[in-house]
């Protein structure tokens, strides 16, 4: 459930309509609902209450502030993958002892950062990192808490690129090898190993699979308590799957995944961690893009708007669905043209939509691609030299820019010539005019 509805023919975000929000910061524009966020962590939150879980929100789902904040006002804590997450959660004032630190590869530096910002546990994936991780403790004079991702080799049955829990894949350290590595960092002065973590794949759309890799865990948690080792976290790390609208068949809940969890892992007498992203934030936020132009093409119709592949990756990059709706709430009984939905970049795989009927719009009208809260605005980037979009977050009647359009000087001024290089006279960047005409989203801005 979320609160994107239309209210007397407009889409409305809770109170706030969406044509206001793009009239005032432009589009291409990112638009968060404040009591989404909340209802999905609270819901979530309450499925698995009574396993005394603590849930950490997964930051590269959506890092920006706001949301973080949102999250973490409710108690939630963080899951982070990069030193810059782990700064994000800090500052949107999640206590450290809520934040886990997963990633394949962190660096020296960033293993550092988190051992002074004083993090709950670090989750290793290598043997490699587990002896840096040894050597930063001991020279800052400590024991780090440490997990170990092992990688229960699972098929989670999601798109190949978003799989992590079979053993082709980069993540964690394969199951059968885990009881070699806990041995290994028992003799570690620098590492206080205590827990076990897993994290099989995104968008997970049945409970099969983590039925599965939570078994796999339930067995190593034996094993390795049974060669002598206290064992009392478990990171089952995130996954769970939204309903983006192409789905075949109802989706498990979140009281479904609480139940596989209690099922396997409850007699346990581990703190569990969980670390939801995408279901928390994913159908708390859409895309508003504006129709440039309609091109009728002699095969198909190409419905050309002002958002793109750098705005909201997840098409190109793993073909997927995203419902589109006119802002402008369609006539009863109007007649969808089937139309490809597709933005600015050279580039085919630029298509948000493809042969998708759609009530007919023109050059102008608002379009609304839903439930893009969620790897939408933190994998985007500025490929065609396309500043960053803005973000919006709405609450009842109330919004505020959450993150601020980015410009094309913004773009120009981490830029230099080398010094081999006089600048074409008389310009230099900041006095180019390019950096004034952006684009049409741009162009709306008061
Ligand atoms: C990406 C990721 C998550 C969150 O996954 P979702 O599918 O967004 O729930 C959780 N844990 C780890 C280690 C991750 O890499």
């Amino acid at each position: 459930m979320d609160h994107f509805d239309y209210r007397a023919g407009y889409l409305a975000a809770e109170n706030v309509p969406i044509r206001r929000i793009a009239e005032t910061v432009g589009t291409p524009v990112y638009v968060y609902s404040t009591a989404t966020l909340e209802r999905h962590f609270r819901v979530f939150a309450a499925a698995v209450a009574d396993l005394g879980a603590l849930v950490c929100y997964a930051v590269k789902a959506n890092g920006n502030l706001a949301v973080v904040r949102a999250l973490a006002r409710l108690g939630a804590g963080a899951d982070v993958v990069s030193g810059g997450e782990l700064q994000t959660a800090l500052v949107a004032g999640v206590p450290a002892e809520r934040i886990v630190f997963s990633g394949v590869g962190k660096s020296e530096e960033e293993l550092a950062a988190a051992i002074s910002a004083g993090v709950m546990q670090i989750n290793v994936e290598s043997e490699p990192e587990l002896r840096l991780l040894n050597q930063v403790a001991l020279a800052m004079g400590c024991r780090a808490p440490a997990a170990i991702r092992v990688n229960p080799d699972v098929d989670a049955h999601t798109h190949e690129k978003i799989s992590t829990g079979l053993s082709e894949n980069k993540f964690g350290i394969d199951w059968t090898a885990a009881p070699r590595l806990y041995a290994r960092a028992a003799a570690m002065p620098g590492i206080r190993l205590n827990g076990v973590a897993v994290h099989i794949g995104s968008q997970l759309t049945c409970v099969e699979p983590f039925r599965e890799a939570f078994h796999r865990v339930r067995d190593l948690v034996a094993m390795l308590r049974a060669d002598g080792h206290s064992i009392d976290t478990l990171d089952l790390g995130g996954g769970l799957g939204i309903p983006y609208g192409n789905e075949d068949g109802p989706l498990p809940s979140p009281v479904d995944y609480a139940a596989a969890i209690r099922h396997a892992l409850a007699d346990l007498r581990c703190q569990l961690i969980l670390e939801p992203g995408r279901l928390l934030v994913g159908n708390a936020g859409v895309l508003v893009t504006r129709v440039l132009y309609v091109k009728e093409g002699t095969a198909r119709t190409f419905v050309i708007v002002d958002a793109a592949m750098n705005d909201l990756m997840r098409p190109a990059l793993y073909d997927a669905f995203h419902h589109i709706v006119p802002e402008r709430q369609p006539a009863c009984g109007v007649v969808p043209r089937v139309v490809d939905v597709v933005g600015p970049i050279c580039e085919t795989s630029d298509t948000f939509a493809a042969e998708r009927p759609l009530p007919p719009v023109v050059a102008g009208d608002l379009l609304v691609i839903r439930t893009a809260g969620a790897y939408g605005a933190s994998m985007a980037s500025s490929y065609n030299a396309r500043p960053l979009a803005a973000e919006v977050m709405v609450s009842g009647d109330a919004f505020a820019v959450v993150r601020e359009r980015e410009t094309v000087a913004d773009l120009l001024a981490r830029q230099h010539l080398p010094p081999w290089f006089e600048w074409p006279t008389p310009a230099t960047p900041a006095a180019t005019p390019v950096a004034k005409s952006a684009t049409s989203g741009a162009d709306a801005q008061p």
